[in-house]
């Protein structure tokens, strides 16, 4: 199936083209970006105008920030493609049900990615985790942005989400693996003086059985990033490192499920069933907490950021 990638930046050229590239069920023949191009695809500066000359490109992968992507996630249902969202789906919650609903209207496929839930050893920390009883779970997501967002000032910016950019992955692996909804309680934000997304944050959860749930999420770590969940249970301590590319179990490293391996992989390889069964998946509930924590936080001042 033709696809075509928009916003030709990190993730796409780290992840999205190699991904496309190995898969047996897409072809990469568009791009659209301002600046950047992929060697031997057609690229395009202009949306509109790829959309009206290449009616055989069925499916659009929008890799751009969040807050620029609506209005491009717009114009492709509108025409009639199916679409596929970077994390996350949007800046706000309200342009996603837009989009869902824009996207039901035209019956084609919408698709939010959380690359994270896709990480190998996800299904085996969710599979071991039915049936325990939690008591307490920590996420530590901890990295440094100079090194991950290098010179990416929308990150800053209003709707960029700050270090909840990274902090949505934890809480798109958070949401895919208990059995009990959480919802949030109370968070710390602490906002650089000169910037307007937070740099740090620690938030708190409400859990059904009365579970103590925290995240801390920070951006200034220097060296090996820190990107692990913690859960604490009846019947022993669980430990997802790297991402969700690790699992141990009492100290024990468990194995992943079988099955296709790589985040982007799988991304792709479930956006080709969405297309073939008319289906869309459109899980909203990690931004739901990031909104829920920019209603409910404290706001912090912190140290002026630069580059
Ligand atoms: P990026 O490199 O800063 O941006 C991607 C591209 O989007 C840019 O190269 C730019 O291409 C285009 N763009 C930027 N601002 C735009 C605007 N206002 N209007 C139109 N186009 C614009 O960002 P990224 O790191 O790839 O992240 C993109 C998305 O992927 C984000 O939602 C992020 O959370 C997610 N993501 C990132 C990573 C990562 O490691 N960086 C990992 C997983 C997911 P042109 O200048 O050529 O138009």
């Amino acid at each position: 199936m033709e696809i075509a990638l928009v916003g030709i930046g990190k993730i796409a050229v780290d992840q999205h083209v190699p991904a496309i590239a190995a898969s047996p069920d897409w072809e990469l023949t568009a791009t659209v970006s301002r600046h950047g191009t992929v060697p031997g695809v057609t690229a395009y500066d202009d949306f509109d105008q790829m959309l009206a000359e290449r009616s055989e490109v069925r499916v659009v992968s929008l890799c751009l920030p969040p807050v620029p992507r609506f209005d491009y996630a717009r114009r492709a249902i509108a025409a009639g493609r199916h679409v596929m969202l970077e994390k996350p789906p949007g800046a706000t919650l309200s342009e996603c049900h837009a989009l869902e609903a824009l996207a039901r209207r035209h019956r084609v496929s919408i698709y939010a990615t959380w690359h994270s839930r896709q990480a190998d050893k996800v299904p085996a920390a969710k599979a071991w985790l039915q049936d325990k009883r939690l008591e307490r779970l920590t996420i530590t997501w901890r990295e440094d942005v100079r090194q991950w967002h290098p010179g990416q000032d929308w990150v800053f910016e209003a709707g960029g989400l700050g270090v909840f950019d990274p902090g949505i992955n934890a809480l798109s692996i958070l949401t895919e693996i208990l059995p009990d909804p959480v919802h949030l309680t109370g968070a710390e934000l602490h906002f650089p003086e000169n910037r307007e997304t937070p740099i740090a944050a620690t938030c708190r959860f409400h859990h059904p059985q009365g579970a103590e749930v925290t995240m801390d999420l920070d951006w200034l770590e220097p060296g090996a990033p820190t990107w692990s969940i913690e859960a604490v249970t009846d019947a022993g301590v669980l430990l997802l490192e790297q991402g969700g590319g690790a699992l141990s179990i009492d100290g024990v490293a468990q194995e992943a499920l079988p099955g296709l391996s790589g985040e982007y992989p799988r991304l792709y390889d479930q956006m080709a069933r969405l297309v073939k069964t008319g289906g869309s998946e459109m899980d909203l509930s990690p931004l739901r907490h990031v909104a829920d924590a920019f209603l409910l936080g404290r706001r912090v001042t912190a140290p002026a950021f630069a580059w």
